[in-house]
């Protein structure tokens, strides 16, 4: 008797909507380039559909799937096994589906962020003063998880709804330290670190207006907003002297992690990924 061949392994993005998703062209132009079987799918799944999803997905030959809105949190409630840094996001962007049938949920987002700074910026260093956050959502709890763990001294976090800031103290700590969102300007004073979190900027939603004049030209500032690539903060901050690194790397390397579970090879973020990202 021979044996079956092996499946081809799928894998893909969860979310509502998902069209306008970037992952697609990413995994597909990895897929094309190291020359991996494999396929990358984006799958538009409605809040009521996401556990029967999850169950029938493995039996398809999915191997896992990344997951963008509106199911980040949910996804927390279907999982069996929830890393760390998952847990203390309070969101998944990544899930492996084992052979053991369990799903396991992590979060690169934060991982992604730093990897992208440090690749970008390699002379950027974390210790070297407070970094300043501006806004406290879901995105800026993955970043200042991740500008803690690097070893960034304070996290300073403005968010327009004050209790979302506050509950990022409360979850991460003293080193976290809450301003008015009108006072956002001020806490970008010595800051080493800045990084706008907010859809501030964003193509369609309203421009970036926080004032920069205590901005220090020796900081690093970055927006984690990617469309456009070079938003209005990135251009004013580069009119100071400030070295900037814009939010396309961040969802480059956050997808680092999946690719090399799913289709079993490290993959990496060069400028022909941006292109080939940026063209799909
Ligand atoms: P979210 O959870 O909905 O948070 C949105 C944030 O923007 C909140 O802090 C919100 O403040 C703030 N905000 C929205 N409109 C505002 C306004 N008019 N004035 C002041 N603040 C406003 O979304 P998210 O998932 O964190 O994503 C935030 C941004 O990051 C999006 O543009 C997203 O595309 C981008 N992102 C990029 C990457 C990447 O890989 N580069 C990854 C994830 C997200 P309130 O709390 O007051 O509403």
């Amino acid at each position: 008797m021979t044996a079956a061949p092996a499946r081809i392994p799928l894998a893909g993005v969860i979310g509502s909507p998902v069209a306008h998703s970037r992952s697609p062209a990413l995994h597909g132009y990895w897929l094309r380039h190291y020359g991996l079987k494999g396929h990358y799918i984006p799958m538009d799944i409605a809040q009521a559909d996401l556990r029967q999803a999850l169950e029938v997905l493995p039996r398809l030959g999915f191997v896992g799937v990344n997951v963008t809105i509106p199911h980040k949190e949910t996804v927390l409630g279907l999982a069996d096994i929830i890393t760390d840094r998952a847990a203390l996001i309070g969101a998944a962007n990544t899930l492996i589906f084992r052979k053991d049938g369990r799903i396991h949920a992590d979060n690169t987002d934060g991982s992604g962020f730093i990897a992208n700074l440090r690749q970008e910026a390699a002379h950027w260093n974390p210790g070297a003063g407070p970094a300043a956050v501006l806004g406290a959502g879901g995105a800026a709890r993955a970043v200042v998880a991740a500008l803690l763990e690097v070893g960034v001294p304070e996290v300073r976090v403005a968010n327009r709804t004050r209790p979302r800031a506050d509950a990022l103290r409360a979850d991460f700590g003293a080193r976290v330290v809450v301003y008015d969102w009108v006072q956002a300007g001020n806490m970008l004073e010595e800051a080493a670190t800045v990084v706008n979190t907010t859809a501030l900027g964003m193509t369609g939603k309203p421009e970036f207006r926080v004032p920069l004049d205590a901005l220090d030209p020796r900081a690093l500032v970055t927006d984690i907003v990617y469309t456009p690539l070079e938003t209005t903060l990135l251009q004013q901050a580069r009119a100071i002297g400030c070295t900037t690194v814009d939010g396309l790397g961040m969802l480059l390397h956050q997808a680092v992690p999946g690719f090399e579970r799913w289709f079993g090879k490290r993959p990496e973020v060069t400028p022909e990924t941006r292109a080939a990202v940026l063209a799909g």
